[in-house]
């Protein structure tokens, strides 16, 4: 499983990041970071938690 951004749509508040702080950061600049596209088993509750968790629907995973 992948967890993909849709930059265009990302609109920086973070709250992906509180859902899964394992798979991804906000930088510097506020531009969200993918630290690891591919989710393993381990972490697949938080990446659908990060997905469900973003208000502008810019995750998701495949
Ligand atoms: S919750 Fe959504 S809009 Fe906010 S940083 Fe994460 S992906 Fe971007």
């Amino acid at each position: 499983m992948n967890i993909v951004l849709d930059r265009a749509r990302c609109e920086g508040h973070g709250l992906c990041e509180e859902a899964a702080p394992q798979l991804m950061h906000l930088d510097d600049e506020g531009e969200l970071v993918l630290d690891r596209e591919q989710v393993g088993e381990a972490d697949a509750a938080a990446a659908q938690a990060a997905v469900r968790v973003c208000p502008v629907a810019a995750l998701r995973l495949a």
